[in-house]
């Protein structure tokens, strides 16, 4: 009998996060304080994250323990079901087999809760009353609010303005499961009156609504920020995800010969592949590892490799990434999970080295990607995932042409229960690709670039 959905037992789930900095073959370049130019101690950081989640950032263990606390947490929703996409391949016509991870069934419908629960948790633990964050469609600032509702805390979320006024239903969630939410840029902080100041009707930004959060969590004490990605902390949580597709694969006899997630900050195709990557450096399988981004946000395949910040305002640290500079605007496409100006330093780090690759989709082919999903597999993914669904089934496209039968392994990070106005747009035709290369967005990315900051 064939198995479209391989589960786990609860009692099989992993109970340790995997840490791929300890394998790394080459060490990344450190993060910068941006006053001093000099790497940034625990002291820097002290203002914002529990010490807890600042030793994980830097930590060079190959694996850290879940806490019990947060275990008990996770079996909410863990471990989540890896799925062969059968219907998929059928109405493709070819000889690969798909598989996807679903991380929808959990209480955000999104990855997003596998790291805001430990946050919260060893927030909580520390004596911190309140998190503060930033969130785009409000995937992030759901899954936070659901976590500091676990754990005794107030949570209060800056929302990109586009999104606060065309997608209140995340909103309502998040102050469903106990949380505020403020549009941003907003008059509550210097940051969000100096944005206001300029440009009155500004739709804000992702870069944007991370100072206002970090200014707030930086003058309480009793007050700390919570980031949804990018960071080292935020990967090593995701990696639960790789954790149980190796075990899932495993179950039905199969190795991966390509990997593929989108990226945004890198939080889900990190917890995807690094397990994998572990895999592939010990010799025991060597799948192709790809990243998908938006064309109208392309960080990785169009951005510069340099130190940049990861706000707008430029108050945080400085990473080593890749960057289109952190006061470029992108266009606001419905992936807004996507819409990113940076990359996660990990997952920079390994496209510098040569560990993955990256391509880029326009977002009328992941609507495309994402209707077949929904008719053959009956899921309706997240706009983010079908980024990546898009370049899984161009590969199972060419299997069909070349007869080879690949294994293809996708990261479904989130359903889009609520962003149908997004398929609605694109099933009305009025979903439209952006011009990377027009000159207005050339100048726009040159003119960001050259504000990269300067080190000495
Ligand atoms: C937040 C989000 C993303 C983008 O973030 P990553 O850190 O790149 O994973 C992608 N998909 C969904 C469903 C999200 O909620």
């Amino acid at each position: 009998m064939r198995q479209h959905r391989i589960q786990l037992a609860e009692s099989e789930m992993p109970t340790r996060w995997y840490n791929v900095l300890h394998d790394l073959p080459t060490p990344p370049p450190p993060v910068l304080h941006p006053g001093t130019g000099q790497p940034v101690g625990p002291d820097d950081l002290a203002p914002l994250f529990p010490m807890a989640l600042i030793e994980q950032e830097v930590t060079n263990a190959q694996y850290v323990e879940i806490p019990g606390e947060v275990l008990d947490v996770y079996r909410l929703w863990r471990p989540s079901p890896l799925y062969r996409a059968y219907q998929l391949e059928k109405a493709l016509g070819t000889p690969a087999r798909i598989y996807y991870k679903y991380e929808g069934v959990s209480p955000a419908g999104s990855h997003k809760p596998n790291t805001s629960v430990p946050q919260a948790f060893y927030n909580a633990r520390a004596g911190i009353r309140r998190l503060t964050t930033e969130t785009g469609a409000g995937q992030w600032g759901t899954a936070l609010a659901f976590a500091c509702a676990q754990f005794g805390l107030e949570c209060e979320v800056w929302q990109v303005r586009a999104s606060y006024d065309q997608k209140p239903y995340r909103r309502m969630m998040i102050e469903t499961f106990g949380g505020t939410v403020h549009p941003s840029p907003s008059t509550l902080t210097a940051a969000g009156r100096a944005i206001l100041a300029e440009h009155p009707d500004s739709s804000g930004s992702l870069g944007i609504a991370i100072s206002e959060a970090v200014e707030v969590a930086a003058q309480h004490a009793d007050t700390n920020y919570a980031l949804g990605s990018v960071l080292n902390h935020v990967l090593l949580h995701q990696t639960v995800i790789g954790e149980e597709a190796l075990l899932q694969l495993a179950r039905v006899g199969e190795t991966p010969d390509l990997l593929v997630g989108c990226t945004g900050g890198g939080s889900n195709f990190g917890g995807l592949m690094f397990p994998f990557l572990r895999e592939r450096w010990a010799g025991r399988m060597s799948p192709t590892i790809r990243a998908v981004e938006p064309t109208a946000c392309p960080s990785l395949t169009q951005g510069t490799y340099a130190y940049d910040f990861g706000d707008t305002a430029g108050t945080t640290p400085l990473m080593k990434m890749h960057t289109l500079g952190h006061d470029f605007v992108p266009d606001p496409i419905h992936a807004g999970g996507l819409r990113y100006h940076g990359m996660s330093p990990l997952v920079s780090h390994l496209y510098e080295t040569g560990e993955m690759e990256a391509i880029a989709k326009p977002q009328s082919e992941c609507f495309a990607a994402g209707v077949l999903f929904a008719r053959t597999e009956g899921i309706l993914p997240a706009p983010e995932p079908t980024h990546a669904l898009a370049a899984a089934i161009e590969e199972a496209r060419r299997c069909a042409e070349t007869g080879e039968e690949k294994v293809i392994l996708t990261a479904l990070c989130g359903h889009g229960h609520l962003d149908l106005p997004a398929y609605a747009s694109y099933l009305a035709g009025s979903v439209t690709d952006h011009e990377w290369g027009d000159s207005d967005t050339q100048a726009a990315l040159q003119a960001s670039l050259a504000r990269l900051p300067q080190l000495s």
